[in-house]
């Protein structure tokens, strides 16, 4: 008895030992940069960014309600705010509107860099737009921010480029590196017409990218339990994304007489079963680079839990597990988003019809998730068939390369004061195409997010301060200016 108690206390104490030892040793990921000096913005940029505001280049999920004067606006807008940038730089319109700028390199051996953005926002409905504290398409500015849709998703990314692009120039700036700014104009409906061909142009140009940075994350307060300075994440993966469509057709009848089981009745219960057998958890390679980078600088208690996942996995995950957004970081998600049947209230449908999208991921796979879905609904009599969409998840972009390093020193020199750390997004982006051209895809837009603006993403009042749009201006010009170096 004594001898197993005394091999207890044994265990006990070197596993303290242990885990002490890796919480101590677990240190800081950030790195010391000396701040730039603030550039001045010319009083004219938020101007244009009110203005690019007010050219309503809306993705409309109808094909028909395409505005195409709204688009050719924003090509001669282009072509008058920006003139260094429109004589200086090659222009090519894919499809007509989507947008290939290169500012050429006088190295032409360098790899390029692309900066990516998109022209286009999502619709305000009808019904929301007395709900807004300004015209959502007014691009006023009033008590120091700009106002409208777009303001950060995502004119930020294509004023905050060109403004920058347009001093640098101004400057006689000219890059060792090659840069590329790619701005799709239908990113909000998939990028079928604008990211994609654009892909396929640089392809056929032979085009391999040394990095790509998009949008995707920005500098968040108040997000990450336990870190109260402000975080830049830096997306490193984003989610895949697939949707299957359900489908069983069996007879149907008089609900005055109704079968054992009716179409409705098998779908449901497929619906169900789906929702009763989740995937499991997993810390997919992103997240983990997240707890490396931010665990040293959380309180005690979860500096103990990232430093020693092996040991408080189980805890961590079930915290993750209590947030939707958390749970979404550690789980292929399992989402039913359409159900079809019946036309009659007195008439037993012979089909019913259902979506369930699956956002996957990294690490996983578009074919992992179908076996998934045909052995937990089990039932041979439901065609389980792959939506009109689909992405693979990507694998994680390394934080050792150029893309990564440079964003990370760009983000130091502009804000001093915040923390950075790799992340997974759980969202889709334009980024997603890019793999076919380049391995080291971020996602970064440099403005301040928090729990107060984040429900303003394709929703009411979505604005931004002018002084964030200045500070992405100068974070663009300095990005620009590290990553047209050589490595
Ligand atoms: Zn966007």
């Amino acid at each position: 008895m004594k001898k197993i108690l005394l091999f207890i206390l044994l265990v006990a104490i070197v596993l303290a030992s242990v885990v002490l030892y890796n919480t101590f040793t677990f240190k800081s990921k950030q790195i010391q940069v000396e701040p730039v000096a603030k550039i001045d913005i010319p009083a004219t940029a938020k101007d244009h960014m009110s203005q690019a505001i007010q050219i309503p280049t809306i993705s409309n999920a109808n094909p028909a309600d395409f505005d195409s004067t709204a688009f050719d606006n924003f090509k001669k807008f282009v072509k008058d705010t920006y003139p260094l940038t429109d004589s200086l730089l090659e222009i090519n319109y894919i499809n007509e509107y989507s947008m290939v700028m290169k500012l050429a390199g006088t190295n032409e051996t360098l790899k390029p860099v692309i900066f990516m953005g998109h022209l286009d926002v999502v619709p305000v409905p009808q019904e929301n737009r007395s709900k807004w504290s300004a015209d959502p398409f007014g691009g006023e500015i009033k008590d120091g921010q700009i106002w409208g849709r777009g303001a950060i998703d995502d004119k930020i990314s294509v004023i905050g480029n060109m403004e920058a692009l347009e001093l640098l120039l101004g400057e006689g700036f000219s890059p060792e590196r090659t840069i590329y700014f790619c701005y799709g104009h239908d990113e909000e409906l998939g990028g079928v017409n604008g990211a994609i061909p654009i892909v396929n142009y640089l392809k056929e140009k032979g085009v391999e990218a040394e990095y790509v940075v998009d949008e995707g994350f920005a500098i968040t307060k108040g997000m990450i339990p336990g870190i109260e300075k402000e975080v830049a994440l830096i997306g490193t993966a984003e989610k895949g994304f697939v949707t299957y469509n359900l489908t069983i057709d069996i007879a149907g009848g008089h609900s005055s007489m109704p079968a054992p089981e009716s179409a409705i009745d098998i779908l449901s219960r497929a619906i169900v079963k789906l929702k009763d057998n989740l995937f499991p958890v997993e810390l997919s390679q992103p997240v983990k680079d997240f707890m490396t980078y931010a665990g040293p600088e959380m309180p005690f208690v979860q500096k103990m839990a990232f430093a020693n996942p092996w040991l408080f996995e189980s805890m961590i995950m079930s915290t993750y597990s209590k947030t939707p957004s958390g749970n979404a970081l550690i789980r292929t998600t399992t989402a039913p988003t359409i159900i079809n049947a019946g036309v009659k209230d007195n008439v037993i449908p012979y089909q019913a019809k259902a979506s369930v999208n699956f956002r996957i991921l990294p690490g996983s796979s578009i074919e992992e998730v179908r076996n998934h879905v045909v052995e937990v609904i089990d039932d041979e009599r439901i065609k389980v068939e792959i939506g009109d969409f689909a992405s693979e998840p990507p694998r994680a972009s390394p934080t050792d390369a150029f893309g990564y390093i440079s964003l990370e020193k760009t983000i130091k020199e502009i804000f001093p004061e915040v923390l950075i750390t790799p992340n997974l997004v759980i969202g889709a982006t334009d980024s997603r195409h890019y793999y076919e051209i380049c391995d080291n895809i971020y996602r970064f837009t440099p403005f301040h997010l928090n729990n107060e603006n984040i429900s303003t993403f394709h929703g009411i009042d979505e604005r931004l301060p002018v002084a964030d749009f200045e500070d992405a201006v100068r974070f663009y010009y300095q990005l620009i200016k590290n990553s047209g170096r050589a490595l």
